[in-house]
């Protein structure tokens, strides 16, 4: 997994040094001096992280990383801050300012390179949730960002160190509300309710904190939460250990209340950001089943049900039967009252089919003022009952365009099949519900045709 990388750093051996170190572990480095380069070079190259110097003359790292924050074509790359050691007041700054992560000068290349593997899969996540979100975008979705906004979440607390856990809870409960679990197997639960982060103690005493950071990681539920895990700074093994679980970040012991609560507003704000791309994603993701002029189901949502209870029939199942509708002379209506007038006959005509069905059928627009429903558990003569009582109610009464201002009489002509043996197929159940509508047009329109298997 290689990313390019982003190094701003005032001396240029400094960068060199970087340089060479990244590039002997394929990643595709990029580089300038001072941050004002820094804010273009971002915008213009969509680095996958960022490497940044604190101290510059000029625009300081601080100041760069909040600028780069604050820009819609960079807020989402990951920013790592270079500070001096035990650079404490640095690594706070840096949290407000937004910095994703830290190392320290001079700096530990295992650590480096763990963090920029960790950094390059949560980028990952983010770019793919982006170019969804940018597809759903383009599909008209309007913008709002509510769910961005208030920096206050729910933070589990796993520790059974009960003083430890305790102080955690004081320090974050000013902005947060923090609950505390003392054994993995009750904050496995309630990780999976509504639960915004996690800082678990990955050094407990009565379980294993890093694998439960694993379980965490790849249950259903919780794999999307942000984990911060409690470490203690000469334990080198478990921090690495640590990071390739994927947790999102590490804390070290003694805890440092304001880096604590910095690193927890940072995580907090991350998750928000990916809720907010998830939550477009499933907005995308109904409108990609359903027809957008008469809400019914569209085709591809028919072909995936239409699939399933075939198999559920051949299993032994109940039959399914499909009815295919087809305005009669519709083309008329668009010539004589206009296109916007065909459209609400449409939406009309929908209406009216799915108030004559049960709940478990399922009515769908499949084409232009083509329509299909799809009604499992129904036989042949059901089917052929069901359909003739929807020709008649969907032309009974005119349909109203332009107000009522126009009464408009309209007829509909329906095709119907029933799934047969085990070797019938989606497509030829739909084949034969056509030919019988095909032959229900040929034979005057208006009326019903059936086909059998
Ligand atoms: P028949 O089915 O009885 O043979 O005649 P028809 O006039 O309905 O024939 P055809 O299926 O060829 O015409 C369908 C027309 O539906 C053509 C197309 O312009 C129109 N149409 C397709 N989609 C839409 C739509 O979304 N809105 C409107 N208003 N018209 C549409
Ligand atoms: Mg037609
Ligand atoms: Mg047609």
């Amino acid at each position: 997994m290689t990313a390019r990388i982003l190094v701003v750093d005032d001396v240029e051996a400094n960068v060199r040094l970087l340089e060479a170190k990244l590039t002997a572990e394929y990643y595709d480095v990029i580089s300038c001096h001072d941050g004002a380069t820094a804010l273009e070079l971002a915008a213009s190259e969509q680095p996958d992280i960022v490497l940044l110097d604190v101290m510059m003359p000029g625009m300081d790292g601080f100041e760069t990383c909040r600028r780069l924050k604050a820009d819609a074509l960079t807020r989402h790359i990951p920013v790592v801050l270079v500070t001096a050691l035990d650079g404490r007041d640095d690594r706070i700054q840096g949290l407000d300012a937004g910095a994703d992560d830290f190392l320290t000068k001079p700096l530990d290349d295992v650590i480096m390179f763990a963090r920029v593997r960790s950094l390059t899969r949560l980028k990952l996540v983010i770019d793919e949730l982006r170019e969804r979100e940018e597809s759903g975008r383009r599909l008209g979705l309007n913008e709002t960002s509510s769910k961005m906004r208030g920096a206050g979440g729910r933070v589990l607390i796993v520790d059974d160190n009960a003083r430890q856990a305790a102080r955690i809870a004081e320090v974050l409960g000013s902005e947060h509300r923090p609950l505390i679990e003392s054994d993995p197997e009750s904050a496995m639960l309630t990780a999976r309710g509504p639960v915004d982060l996690v800082v678990l103690n990955a050094r407990a005493e009565g379980f294993d904190g890093l694998r439960l950071a694993a379980q965490l990681r790849s249950g259903e539920a919780t794999r999307h939460l942000p984990l911060v895990a409690v470490v203690d700074p000469d334990d080198r093994q478990r921090l690495l250990k640590a990071l390739e679980i994927g947790v999102n970040d590490v804390l070290s012991r003694p805890i440092d209340t304001e880096e604590l609560a910095a690193r927890a507003r940072t995580q907090i704000r991350r998750k928000r950001y990916s809720d907010f791309l998830r939550d477009r994603l499933d907005h995308r993701m109904e409108l990609a089943v359903t027809d957008p002029l008469t809400g019914l189901h569209n085709r591809r949502y028919m072909s995936g049900q239409l699939l399933a209870l075939m198999r559920r029939a051949a299993r032994g199942g109940e039959p399914v039967a499909v009815l295919a509708f087809d305005i009669d002379h519709f083309k008329a209506i668009n010539d004589t009252f206009g296109h916007d007038a065909g459209d609400e006959v449409l939406r009309e005509f929908a209406v009216r089919i799915a108030t004559n069905v049960r709940a478990i059928d399922l009515p769908c627009r499949t084409g232009g003022e083509e329509f299909v429903v799809v009604m499992p558990a129904t036989g042949m003569e059901a089917a052929q009952r069901i359909a003739e009582r929807i020709r008649l109610h969907a032309s009974g009464t005119p349909y109203r365009v332009y107000g009522g201002r126009e009464l408009l009489d309209v007829t509909i002509s329906i095709g119907v099949a029933v799934s047969g043996d085990r070797n019938d197929t989606p497509e030829a159940l739909l084949k034969r519900a056509d030919e019988g509508l095909y032959e229900a047009k040929q034979t005057g329109r208006n009326r019903v045709v059936a086909r059998a298997a």
